[in-house]
């Protein structure tokens, strides 16, 4: 017999493998619900850094978030970044995301590409320091600010936010009476981004200890509650991001 968490997992999994294959107007019914509040709780109580906060999955994200935080920008080549960022998106996937962001899916034609792709700006552009796009199921991150390689500390939490974003509108029920409030306000900081953004950010503050990380959490979170009371899109934060 499975269990609840094992079902609205595999209704996940089908959502995700029919992505690409089917106009999103005529998905079928689930067999379980998907609304953003029961997928965001499904992340705060099942998720595996929740469940197995000392697993070899989480000691490893560990591991190399410590690492990656000690790196000095100024000596890096972007190429490095890069491969930073995807490390990072596979340990967050893993770790939160039940591994289906990154999930091998099939596209038409039979080839396959991951769910979510993630791709790299590299001129500085003071307007954008990530975004997600459903439709083409890519999250795009800046890797540089007008005074350089933007540190690990805060790709980490632009990245965070972008991931957030890819989870509730991929995989979060469109018709429920809720979802305007719970997703699309705010340009799409609803209320369960910012419940589900904050829980990611805090636990992985509680994962690597650290002054650096704790302060960068509580920028961001500001940053988050700023652009929502301005109703403003993301791009307004980023000039901040770089000169807090
Ligand atoms: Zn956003």
């Amino acid at each position: 017999m499975t269990s609840p968490t094992e079902n609205a997992i595999k209704t996940l999994e089908a959502i995700a493998d029919r992505f690409f294959r089917i106009t999103l107007r005529s998905q079928p019914k689930s067999s379980t619900s998907h609304d953003a509040k029961s997928i965001t709780r499904l992340v705060e109580t099942n998720c595996l850094a929740v469940l197995e906060p000392k697993s070899a999955k989480a000691v490893r994200f560990v591991e190399r978030c410590r690492l990656f935080l000690s790196y000095d920008m100024k000596g890096m080549e972007r190429s490095q970044v890069e491969a930073i960022v995807n490390e990072l998106f596979s340990h967050l996937d893993g770790l939160f995301f039940f591994g289906l962001l990154g999930r091998q899916v099939s596209v038409f034609g039979g080839e396959t590409r991951p769910l979510v792709k993630v791709e790299f700006l590299t001129k500085v552009d003071p307007n954008n320091a990530g975004s997600f796009n459903k439709f083409r199921g890519a999250i795009s991150i800046c890797l540089v600010s007008p005074t350089g390689l933007v540190p690990v500390s805060d790709l980490l939490f632009i990245f965070i936010h972008e991931m957030v974003h890819a989870w509730l509108e991929i995989f979060s029920d469109a018709n429920h009476p809720e979802h305007y409030q719970w997703v699309k306000v705010y340009h799409r900081h609803g209320e369960m981004f910012r419940r589900l953004f904050r829980f990611v950010a805090e636990r992985v503050g509680a994962l690597v200890p650290s002054d650096l990380l704790q302060g960068r959490i509580l920028v961001w979170l500001n940053k988050l509650d700023w652009q929502v009371r301005r109703n403003s899109g993301w791009w307004d934060c980023f000039v901040s991001a770089v000169t807090l």
